[in-house]
């Protein structure tokens, strides 16, 4: 049996490998486990929901998909089909790994686990005194060399999948569910689109992505995430195409925090570093406010509000954006970085513990690595700087289309539109004088 579930495709995919030196025979499974769905806004369910849809055709609609506890689900099954072992990608996530631990324990067949949604494991790759590296730069050097295998080579006919319906008394399919009613525009899903993506990317906009990846107003970035974060292709396949540079990089960031957060589990709810306890934070009535004139991309600052608003309509939003509307959120507004954090997980599409939970503290300067804490960004010439024209503003918010230039960035009086919530210069002192008491 193979269970899905960070590695929604048929591709590179060395556990379907792993199975086949067991029986040819498999069964395709995924559990609809609420534990992972409740925190998902409709975007990121409908995207899973269209992934799944994808690789149950690849397995020429065999998937057997059952909503439950996997603690529960996986042992019925098994028993059900007669599977003789159970194979899966290991998962580094505090739930992920822990779960895996539990359903093995509760299997009587073997649990396999073979490779992971990482180029290289996380835990894998250590500084010379064994420990664990806190600083992105060595990581990645380390992370280089120790190196990866190549993509595997595999495809849906690597097993013959077996249609569970056929067995006497067997587990009962639950339909994948219906895409919930969703606004946001959503990249086409699965393993196809992926690559298609990728084929895409690395032909036409590679050769730019130093010069445009900063750009939110240019299609300039690869917008593989959401199908890295559903396993839609695997790292190791995008890698195969890559020598050194800023987009191995970028992926290396991807296999760090995931490291990061396997060595510290607790770093997706707490402050990595402790010293950010004692910071001050607001969450009264006002906080409260302001956090939801900024979900709503109603902050008064057009970078930001055009942000929050892509967003909602895409369930993504640009890195370099997204760096600017946290600052906002935790510097100008002072409330607590998980809040942000949890509204992201809602709504974006590449919503992933490691990289969103991680993210947040760098920037909010309690995590690994992190950018200095007085360094606060000034959303308005982020803004004049990174979006030069305007055009990503004008784009994701109207009020503004009638604006010229980089006037965009400072609108006064604009019908509509609302003025600022806060003086950016005035709560930059506030924060530095709140990160003066913990320093
Ligand atoms: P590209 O620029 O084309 O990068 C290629 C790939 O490299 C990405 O798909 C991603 O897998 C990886 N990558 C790039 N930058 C980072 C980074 N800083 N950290 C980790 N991986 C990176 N990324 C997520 O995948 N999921 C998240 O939940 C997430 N939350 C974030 C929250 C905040 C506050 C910030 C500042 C960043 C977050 N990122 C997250 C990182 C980054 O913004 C996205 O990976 C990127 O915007 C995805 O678009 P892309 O695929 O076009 O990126």
């Amino acid at each position: 049996m193979v269970w899905f579930r960070r590695d929604l495709r048929t591709g590179d995919h060395p556990v379907l490998l792993a199975a086949a030196e067991r029986t040819p025979r498999g069964l395709g499974l995924f559990v609809l486990d609420e534990e992972l769905l409740r925190p998902s806004g409709p975007a990121r369910s409908a995207f899973l929901y269209r992934c799944l849809r994808d690789l149950d055709e690849q397995l020429g609609g065999r998937l057997l998909v059952v909503r439950g506890d996997p603690v529960d689900v996986l042992p019925r099954v098994v028993r059900a089909v007669g599977a003789g072992s159970v194979h899966v990608s290991a998962d580094f996530g505090p739930y992920g790994s822990a779960r895996d631990d539990r359903v093995a324990e509760a299997l009587d067949v073997e649990f396999v686990r073979t490779g992971s949604p990482y180029a290289v494991a996380p835990g894998r790759v250590v500084k010379s005194d064994g420990k664990p590296f806190k600083v992105f730069t060595p990581f990645s050097r380390a992370w280089a060399d120790h190196g990866w295998r190549k993509p595997a080579d595999t495809d849906a006919s690597t097993l013959d999948w077996i249609d569970p319906a056929d067995k006497d008394g067997g587990p009962r399919r639950v339909r994948i569910p219906d895409d919930p009613s969703v606004r946001a525009e959503l990249p086409e899903a699965g393993e196809r689109a992926a690559l298609e993506t990728w084929a895409e990317f690395r032909d036409e906009r590679l050769g730019d992505y130093d010069h445009d990846r900063d750009r939110p107003g240019v299609d300039g970035s690869s917008r593989m995430s959401a199908y890295l974060r559903w396993g839609c292709v695997h790292p190791r396949t995008l890698l195969a195409d890559l020598g050194p540079g800023t987009y191995r990089n970028e992926l290396a960031w991807r296999e760090f925090h995931a490291d990061v957060l396997w060595h510290n589990p607790t770093a997706a709810r707490k402050n990595y570093n402790p010293k950010f306890d004692a910071m001050r934070t607001d969450t009264d009535t006002d906080a409260e406010d302001n956090f939801d004139a900024w979900c709503r991309g109603e902050t008064g600052y057009p970078i930001v509000d055009a942000g929050m608003r892509q967003l909602l309509a895409e369930g993504w939003m640009h890195n370099r954006v997204r760096m600017i509307v946290a600052s906002f959120l935790v510097k100008d507004l002072h409330v607590p970085w998980w809040w942000g954090a949890r509204h992201f997980m809602r709504h974006l599409v590449d919503g992933d513990l490691a990289s969103n939970q991680l993210n947040w503290q760098w920037v909010a300067g309690s995590g690994t690595d992190a950018a200095p804490y007085f360094r606060v960004f000034n959303p308005t010439t982020q803004g004049e700087k990174f979006d030069p024209h305007g055009d990503y503003v004008r784009k994701y918010v109207p009020e503004l289309r009638g604006c010229v230039g980089k006037k965009i960035h400072q609108p006064s009086g604009v019908p509509g539109y609302p003025d600022p919530i806060v003086d950016h210069a005035h709560e930059r002192q506030v924060s530095l004088e709140r990160y003066g008491q913990i320093k």
